[in-house]
């Protein structure tokens, strides 16, 4: 089987066991089903961005260079959500464009992975982004009316959660002992006065169980980065947007826009 074209992220459905597939060109894989199966990925050397645009450079989170300065889709407040200001009317790179998204519900959610950490995500991206993450379990903590005030409790939660965690122990399944719901009660504690109207009733822990055949023991990392580099092995699991492989691990969505050629024998 060979099939080609830009990779984009993997889809996550939620289940007993997180099932995904992978779109390359015209083609649909269910990932799930190519475990133990030898999977071959080459680079051709060019990105598509995800405006179409087909080049041989890109910046960070691979956007071509024109969107990476000019589209709202690439602008700062994407990665920071305490700059978000659409609230106040003020734009940033497109207004329309940052209202729609800005302006509507967000969760806070604490997720373990290494470690429990704080996040936010719009409600339609839940669970999505957990499993995204490779998180072992996540609750939600707040829901909020904007992504404004939902940066705000982020970065006054920050002092006690990490934002960040490892996906190197994130790999290794290397977990907190800490219990998740604990660590709920706590974050509400540690809310300022004015944000506790948003706690979210009724939270509960969702359970992450990625499809596993083989868990590594040690993580080395396998990138494209030169027209012909590859990347090989048997398909050993997935977790979050990383292949696992005999070989190494592989982040899919760090390579999103990479045009390639798959083969699975
Ligand atoms: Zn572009």
């Amino acid at each position: 089987m060979q099939l080609e074209g830009p990779l984009r992220k993997m889809s996550t459905y939620y289940g007993e066991e997180i099932r995904y597939t992978l779109r390359l060109g015209d083609d649909l894989l269910f990932m799930n089903a190519l475990l133990g199966r030898n999977i071959e990925i080459s680079f051709n050397g060019n990105h598509t961005c995800f405006c179409g645009h087909l080049v041989s450079e890109v910046y960070r989170q691979n956007f071509c260079r024109e969107c990476f300065f000019t589209k709202p889709e690439a602008s700062p407040t994407i990665m920071k959500p305490e700059l978000s200001q659409a609230h106040l009317g003020i734009e940033e790179r497109d207004l329309e464009f940052e209202k729609r998204l800005q302006l509507q519900p967000h969760y806070v959610y604490l997720a373990k992975t290494d470690r429990i950490k704080v996040g936010v995500t719009r409600n339609t991206q839940m669970p999505f982004r957990w499993m995204d993450q490779g998180a072992k379990s996540a609750a939600i903590l707040l829901e909020v009316p904007n992504r404004y005030i939902a940066g705000e409790a982020e970065v006054a939660l920050k002092n006690h959660f990490v934002d960040k965690t490892s996906w190197q122990a994130m790999l290794k399944d290397d977990s907190t002992d800490e219990d998740l719901m604990e660590s709920i009660e706590t974050a509400k504690s540690l809310l300022p006065e004015h944000l506790k109207q948003f706690i979210f009733k009724d939270s509960v822990e969702w359970y992450f169980n990625y499809p596993i055949k083989h868990q590594i023991k040690k993580v080395k990392s396998m990138n494209l980065k030169a027209p012909d580099d590859r990347v090989q092995g048997e398909l050993w699991g997935i977790r979050g947007q990383y292949i696992i492989t005999e070989n190494g691990v592989f982040n899919v969505r760090s390579h999103s826009g990479f045009m390639v050629k798959m083969k699975v024998t």
